[in-house]
């Protein structure tokens, strides 16, 4: 075997490669990691808000372009373990009923080819290897679950215990959102995690996040047989003359053309840059890109509807650790509506650079630091529904255009409203003596109140799976219809966006592909 030959290439050590990897490394088999990041260097700044936020130290520099040609700075990672060393590390199951059809105010959110209960065992298994602190049975929407969350829920600060109780005095069923943190409450000497304000959007300096490095590509490297390349970018994939498999994977790296050859070629590059490789390794057999009989590549582009909605009020919020409480009331229909409206939750505390980052320039430093703190920071989060024409592109000089029109809005404007109407009727919150009702508004921490384009953190559905090669690039085991060789096992996949947030479910399935793949390579 050629030293370039592997039985396993895969493309990208996010929430999908990297898991896949730890899942495969047992087998033996001789796997490739091609990562076109490196790791992200520990340092005092991976925790500094203001080299984080404000200079976006560990951001790409990347630029890509909106649908008017308009440069697009997308806020993403190019790194050893992907957006997950960044992420808040809520590790949600989609519902039950997000596996089937749905009726929502814009139009139809489709059904998936597979049904929960084919992903019920890997979601298990996603929350063991990723830690999974939750409570079973507080949450109303939570599909059935074979087993417990492996760790207890994550305790609320006063503060936010404070709204908790609030909201289940107005009926409501708050509930501890699923996290993974390799915190241990009850003994603070051997946690590592040490339940900081710089988890959300920030790489953990402890290594306590349970994120696809630490606990996906880490544990996969201690198998002689795994090999991570770093800053490999794969620029190209090349078929043989039939075009059914992938023959060289043709990468850039310190300046240099590398090739590559696999048995099994999985890209797990995130949902936009998937569909740029695919779309930039087109050839005679596959004009329209690679494995695009369908012309679905690319499209159907899916990244929430999400707002952060800072509710500020004179109660002060001294909360350290934030992304502890989670709503799904307004998640389905509901007595208020008969459409979903989405998932209420928490981004990690804000500070005066996080808001810096967001705000007018004219707003002076001390307003912003009052906002702070005593803001409570919500996220919201509704569904947008699979539209052809938002979509991944490429222009002449092969850079990502993201061509996207939001829709289903109405849904999110409503549970906008719904959290504002809850939040007047809280009680004093008691810290401090203040009343939360006097001066309590909301604020939008983004002018228009939404996560803008660049936001592309939820990123999925532009290489969707299903069992009709018409209508869809993937078939039910996320290999290519039209090409042997060829899985994509990052948030790609989905046909549909749901309404939480998709890092456990890419895990989830990168274990189910990972299962498909051992059968197949014996
Ligand atoms: C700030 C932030 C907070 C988030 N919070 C949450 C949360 O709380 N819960 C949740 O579920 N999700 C959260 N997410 C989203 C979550 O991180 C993503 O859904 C998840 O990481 C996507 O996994 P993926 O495998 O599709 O892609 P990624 O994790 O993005 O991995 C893709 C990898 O491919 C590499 N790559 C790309 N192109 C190439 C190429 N051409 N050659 C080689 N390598 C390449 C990239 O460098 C990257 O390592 C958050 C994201 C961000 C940015
Ligand atoms: S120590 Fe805990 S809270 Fe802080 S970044 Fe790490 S995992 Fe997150």
């Amino acid at each position: 075997m050629s030293h370039n030959r592997y039985d396993v290439i895969i493309i990208g050590t996010g929430a999908g490669g990297g898991t896949l990897a730890r899942k495969l490394a047992p087998t033996g088999k001789r796997i490739l990691l091609l990562e076109r990041g490196e790791n992200v260097p520990r340092e005092k700044d991976n925790w500094n808000s203001r080299a984080v936020n404000l200079e976006g130290k560990y951001q790409t520099k990347e630029v890509w372009r909106d649908r008017n040609g308009k440069d697009l700075h997308p806020h993403t990672n190019y790194c050893v373990g992907g957006n997950t060393k960044f992420y808040g590390a809520a590790l949600f199951r989609l519902r039950k009923e997000d596996f089937g059809e749905i009726r929502h105010h814009g139009g139809v959110s489709p059904a998936w080819p597979i049904r929960y209960d084919d992903l019920e065992p890997y979601y298990g298994a996603a929350e063991q290897i990723y830690h999974v602190h939750g409570q079973r049975g507080e949450d109303p929407t939570d599909p059935p679950r074979k087993c417990e969350f492996p760790y207890p829920a994550v305790t609320h600060e006063p503060r936010i215990q404070h709204l908790a109780e609030d909201f289940a005095a107005q009926g409501l069923k708050p509930f501890h959102t699923p996290l993974g943190v390799m915190l241990d409450e009850n003994d603070s000497r051997k946690s590592k995690c040490i339940r900081c304000g710089t988890c959300d959007g920030f790489a953990c300096l402890v290594g306590a996040k349970a994120d696809a490095q630490v606990l996906g590509v880490d544990p996969a490297l201690e198998f002689p047989n795994v090999t991570l390349l770093t800053g490999a970018k794969v620029e190209r994939l090349e078929t043989s003359p039939s075009g059914r498999e992938i023959a060289k994977v043709i990468v850039s790296r310190g300046g240099r053309r590398e090739e590559f050859a696999g048995d099994i070629v999985v890209c797990s590059c995130g949902a936009i840059n998937s569909a740029s490789l695919l779309l930039r390794s087109a050839n005679d057999r596959h004009p329209r890109g690679l494995a695009n009989g369908s012309d679905v590549v690319g499209r159907h582009y899916m990244g929430h509807i999400n707002s952060v909605m800072m509710a500020i009020s004179k109660c002060p919020n001294p909360t350290v650790f934030q992304k502890t409480l989670s709503l799904n009331d307004f998640y389905g229909p509901s007595s208020d509506w008969e459409f979903p409206m989405g998932h209420i939750s928490f981004v990690g505390k804000l500070d005066v650079d996080a808001l810096r980052a967001g705000a007018p320039a004219i707003a002076p430093g001390f307003v912003l630091e009052t906002m702070a703190n005593h803001s409570l920071d919500f996220w919201l989060t509704s569904e947008d529904l699979p539209d052809p024409n938002n979509r991944v592109t490429l222009d002449r000089e092969g850079n990502i255009v993201l061509n996207y029109k939001v829709n289903n809005e109405e849904g999110h404007r409503r549970l906008h409203a719904k959290l504002k109407e809850l939040l007047k009727q809280q009680r004093a919150c008691g810290i401090h003596g203040h009343d939360c009702h006097q001066g309590l508004f909301a604020r939008n921490l983004f002018v228009g109140d939404r996560i803008p384009l660049a936001g592309v953190a939820h990123q999925n559905g532009t290489i969707r799976f299903g069992h009709d090669p018409k209508t869809s690039a993937l078939d039910i085991n996320c290999k290519a219809h039209e090409v042997d060789n060829l899985y994509v096992v990052d948030g790609s996949f989905f046909p549909s966006s749901a309404a939480v947030n998709p890092a456990l479910t890419i895990m989830a399935n990168a274990l189910r592909v990972g299962d498909h793949l051992i059968e197949r390579l014996g």
